[in-house]
């Protein structure tokens, strides 16, 4: 069990700066993603926790302790890799043991140990096996419990799902949120993928060019984003943006309303628009609108009747972010909204 804290942490790799003055608190028991696109420094940052990276600047603390200039064996974390890192010679239950023998942990406690980790991930049967006779997501348990019978006070993952299929990924994702809560340890899980962020994190932080954007839970970060990095990284389909001069409005696509003859209900403002495309995904009709602030997306639970090419599409004040030029996030000004017309005015033939 830990709280991990970081003060001004800066790393470069010669004249590149990768990460740029990073304070965070990762609280106890979280469940912290870490998210960012490719190559915005966060296996950087996750290496440099685990102290298998040395920081150019700034300090790391585990609950009050610092532990900046630790060995990795001393931090008491537990890295797991996306390529699994297994000893291809040793069985899985070896694999599993190996840490603890040279720990110098008696055998009978281990042999103890390792039965209820194998448990724990489901592989008791398997004990006996190489890595070679096993299944991608049973590798990636057997990684796992590598990292669990050491029992540390924080686990680090790096994209460790990122080698298994759609249907596996979704399934161990699954199994590591039922992992944490039955932990209740901190994990800290490096994705680029939003959704697995969305997903499985109690806590997500965003990174962007070796900057953090905004930390929150998931609900604080897409209901209230702080800046439009962060608007557009989360969600899909991607925010609707329209231009006004300097700033820029953001509206979500399930925010927007599809005005048809069977639901009339209108929001605030309204806009025309013409029919690109429509993608049924079963549970719920994405619409593609070409509009006089460009092309937007609608999202609506699944609506199967077909509609007419010419649409009216509206919503509501208050589901409108507004941003500056430099992208962060203002207080709304509604004037900028005023060629959309607030009174609903429906013909239909
Ligand atoms: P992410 O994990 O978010 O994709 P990384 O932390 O791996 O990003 O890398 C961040 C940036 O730092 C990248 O531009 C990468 O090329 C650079 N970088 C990472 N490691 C090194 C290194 N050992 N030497 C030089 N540049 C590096
Ligand atoms: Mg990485």
């Amino acid at each position: 069990m830990a709280q991990i804290t970081l003060q001004h942490v800066k790393k470069s790799f010669g004249k590149a700066d990768v990460l740029k003055d990073i304070n965070l608190e990762i609280q106890d028991g979280s469940f912290t993603i870490l998210l960012g696109p490719s190559g915005c420094g966060k296996s950087t940052l996750l290496r440099i926790l685990a102290g298998l990276e040395e920081e150019s600047a700034g300090h790391i603390y585990m609950d009050t302790k610092e532990i900046t200039y630790n060995e990795p064996k001393d931090r008491d974390v537990a890295m797991v890799f996306q390529n699994y890192a297994l000893y291809p010679h040793m069985t899985v239950y070896q694999n599993i043991e190996y840490g603890l023998k040279i720990k110098k942990i008696p055998k009978d406690e281990r042999k103890r140990m390792v039965a209820d980790v194998l448990e724990m991930v489901e592989l008791t049967d398997h004990a006996q096996k190489r890595p070679n006779k096993l299944s991608g997501g049973q590798r990636q348990r057997v990684a796992l419990a590598r990292a669990i019978v050491k029992r540390p006070g924080a686990f680090f993952m790096d994209e460790p799902l990122s080698n298994l299929d759609a249907k596996l990924r979704n399934h161990m994702r699954q199994e590591l949120i039922e992992l944490q809560q039955q932990l209740q340890t901190t994990f800290l899980y490096v994705t680029h993928d939003q959704v697995e962020a969305m997903s499985m994190g109690t806590h997500i932080i965003i990174l962007n060019q070796g900057k953090v954007m905004q930390q929150g839970t998931p609900k604080e970060i897409y209901t209230n984003p702080e800046n439009l990095f962060v608007a557009q990284f989360i969600g899909s389909p991607a925010v609707n943006i329209i231009e006004q001069g300097d700033y820029s409005i953001g509206i979500r696509p399930e925010k927007m309303q599809l005005i048809t003859p069977f639901d009339t209900a209108a929001g605030d403002y309204q806009l025309e628009g013409e029919l690109l495309s429509t993608e049924q995904l079963g549970g719920e009709t994405i619409y593609r609108v070409k509009t006089a602030y460009g092309k937007l997306h609608v999202k609506t639970p699944s609506q199967w009747e077909a509609v007419d090419n010419k649409i009216k599409l509206s919503f509501k004040k208050e589901d409108v972010f507004f941003f500056d030029n430099d992208g962060e996030r203002t207080a709304p000004d509604y004037t900028l909204l005023k060629d959309l017309r607030e009174e609903p005015q429906l013909h239909f033939a």
